[in-house]
């Protein structure tokens, strides 16, 4: 086999099936197939792929339980694929470790971007030491880490501490969706539920940030799931 990337596509619809191997073969990745849940268990761990793409509605058992099993033994960048309006699975999928989601029907470069960005963050993860340094540019956005300093344009941006570090974080999983409960773990603290705060910081967060806060650039929301700090404008 060459060195292309290879990508485990878990999917029991033949034409969802196709349709992606289609794309994923025409952009440089090699791909292998499982329709059922139990077929990609041993399918991950006896091929190792780079990424596994996870339809979360199978025959045979639940697309959370693949990934709960698969996460016991390996961090694979997990993409889950899910229908319209489940938007709860979607979330338990996500604080079980899937790196990000992609919801039926999607277009090609939307499906390609997600699979870039879980690829990158997974080699990331294991490469880059975790001390928070250097900079982060995204449009007119600056992050400076070391001096803690956010600016627009140059134009120093004034943060509360729990906004600078609601957008350190999303920064740090740039191109990623974080779910609320994640966010407000990692700012907050495991024992809180602080929806509504996190909703009121990342109002003034965009007020400050966004030329039109009602229609945010940096920061997207991802309905009912969470947030995402968007890599490229
Ligand atoms: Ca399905």
């Amino acid at each position: 086999m060459n060195n292309k990337p290879l990508i485990l596509i878990v999917e029991d619809e033949e034409g969802i099936c196709n349709f992606i191997s289609a794309i994923l073969l025409s952009n440089e990745y090699n791909v292998i197939k499982a329709a059922k849940g139990k077929e990609a268990v041993s399918m991950a761990a006896s091929y190792c792929p780079d990424l596994i793409l996870l339809d979360l509605g199978l025959p045979d058992m639940d697309g959370v339980e693949v990934l709960k099993t698969i996460r016991q033994w390996t961090r694979i960048p997990v993409v889950v694929v899910s229908a319209r309006g489940h938007e709860r699975e979607k979330v338990e999928a996500l604080d079980l470790g899937a790196d990000d989601y992609i919801t039926k029907p999607f277009g090609t470069s939307e499906l390609l971007a997600r699979i870039r960005t879980a690829m990158r963050h997974s080699q990331k993860s294991m490469t880059e030491n975790p001390s928070e340094t250097g900079k982060i540019n995204v449009g007119e956005l600056e992050i400076d880490y070391s001096k803690r300093l956010v600016t627009i344009a140059g134009n120093e941006i004034h943060l509360t501490p729990i906004e600078y570090k609601i957008i350190v974080l999303l920064s740090r999983h740039i191109g990623k969706v974080l779910t609320h409960d994640f966010i407000i773990k990692e700012v907050w603290g495991p024992y809180t539920n602080e929806i509504q705060a996190l909703r009121v910081n990342m109002a003034n967060i965009r007020r400050k940030l966004e030329v039109n806060p009602a229609e945010p650039k940096y920061i997207v929301t991802e309905v009912s799931v969470g947030y995402r700090m968007v890599e490229d404008l």
